[in-house]
């Protein structure tokens, strides 16, 4: 027997979650489907920004009475093989959270609100009939919404490259583990520090973040090829700088996804819109990907609620309007040149310049105030 929703969501990461949780409280009836059954592991770094928190209309002092957080009051960064620079904050200028703990509690909050989840179902069929969708064979929607991060199957059947083929997309690696006590006290990283280590050709960087007693060790970059042999020389250029005193203690794990206006993925379609990952709007300089997921999530709840049920790719190209005005255009990819290299050795090592452009502008978009939460 068929189940019909408003709406159907494939994908209950920030983006789903976000967006299921505002269409139930316009009052639409609001599926989610996952193919993970939460709590689950996602591949990332943790950083969400004040004005995520603020997005989402959530209380640090409240989730962090169930959940880590670490509130992070400076950064340390450079090029590797250079020297770091410290650049302090008064206030927190970011939070470091466990993406197990933070997509559960916002799904769970979501399912508080009314949405309805199909958790662990992967979306494996996908067909158009009689002017609705219809998912693996039993559920039917008039809107279906493609929040499944990179890989998302919504943008796959939408036209979407396939991975690895023409999109320019950063692959990533990281691990994350919790230190023992004897480690934690040992730990050369600060807790409310993060460390930033630009890579020499520019193409990415890597890190090392703590969150209270967990450790976080990653390393992202444009393009794919020799990645695991360059997080393991990252793991050993940090331990010869003294800022890693353990050997990690499993594999480090992978993940890729797109950024803003490199290989675009069309948003809007018939009765169907990407948002986040799936729509790749990652901030290029930073890899960024929560606010973009959250802030496109409250885009297309706006614009779906002002639809008035017409989901026509004409009454839903306000989505990709909003998109291009709130994250421009985009930059294509490119492979800095040995002009630039040679020019921002400097600038990394730049007190100025790491606090105002890298931090500031890249890392924290300080200069772009907050989208409103959900109503
Ligand atoms: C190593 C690494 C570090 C990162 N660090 C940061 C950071 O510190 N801060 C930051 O803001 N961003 C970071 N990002 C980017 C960030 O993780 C993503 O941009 C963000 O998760 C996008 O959210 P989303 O909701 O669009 O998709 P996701 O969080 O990827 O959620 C997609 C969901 O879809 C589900 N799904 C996938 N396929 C299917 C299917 N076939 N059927 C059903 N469900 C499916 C998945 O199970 C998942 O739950 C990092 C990324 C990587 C790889």
């Amino acid at each position: 027997m068929s189940e019909r929703s408003d709406v159907l969501i494939v994908g209950g990461g920030p983006g789903g979650s976000t967006l299921g949780r505002a269409l139930a409280r316009q009052g639409l009836d609001v599926t989610i489907v996952d193919k993970q059954t939460f709590p689950r592991d996602k591949v990332c770094a943790g950083w969400v920004t004040p004005a995520v928190m603020e997005s989402l209309d959530l209380d640090p002092n409240e989730y962090a009475r169930d959940a880590v957080l670490q509130p992070i009051h400076a950064f340390r960064t450079g090029m590797l093989g250079q020297r770091t620079v410290v650049s302090r904050y008064p206030e927190p200028a970011s939070y470091g959270i466990r993406r197990y703990e933070f997509d559960a509690w916002l799904l769970e909050r979501a399912i508080n609100d009314g949405v309805r989840t199909a958790q662990g179902q992967p979306l494996k069929e996908l067909r158009r009939e009689d002017g609705e969708w219809v998912l693996n064979d039993h559920l039917r929607t008039p809107l279906l919404i493609g929040a499944g991060g990179h890989f998302c199957p919504v943008a796959r059947h939408l036209g979407a490259a396939k991975p690895g083929s023409s999109e320019t997309a950063v692959h990533a690696q990281e691990i994350e583990f919790e230190m023992t006590p004897e480690q934690a006290a040992a730990c050369p990283v600060e807790a409310d520090v993060p460390e930033l280590y630009f890579l020499r050709d520019l193409s990415g960087y890597g890190w090392i973040v703590r969150k209270g007693d967990w450790l976080n060790i990653g390393l992202g970059r444009e393009g794919g090829q020799k990645l695991g042999e360059q997080v393991s020389a990252f793991a050993e250029e940090l331990k010869a700088m003294g800022r890693l005193h353990i050997d990690p203690p499993s594999k480090f794990k992978g993940h890729a996804y797109l950024l803003h206006g490199h290989s675009p993925r069309p948003p809007v379609h018939d009765g169907a819109l990407l948002i986040g990952d799936a729509a790749g709007l990652a901030y290029p300089q930073s890899g960024e990907g929560i606010r973009p997921a959250v802030e496109s999530a409250l885009m297309a709840a706006e614009v779906i609620g002002a639809a008035g049920g017409d989901y026509s790719a004409d009454r839903l190209a306000a989505f990709g309007d909003r998109l291009q005005r709130r994250f421009g255009k985009g930059s294509a990819a490119g492979e800095p040149g040995p002009v630039k290299q040679a020019l921002a050795r400097p600038l990394m090592a730049s007190s100025w310049f790491a606090r105002h452009v890298i931090l500031d502008r890249w890392f924290l978009h300080r200069h772009q105030a907050p989208l409103a939460p959900a109503a």
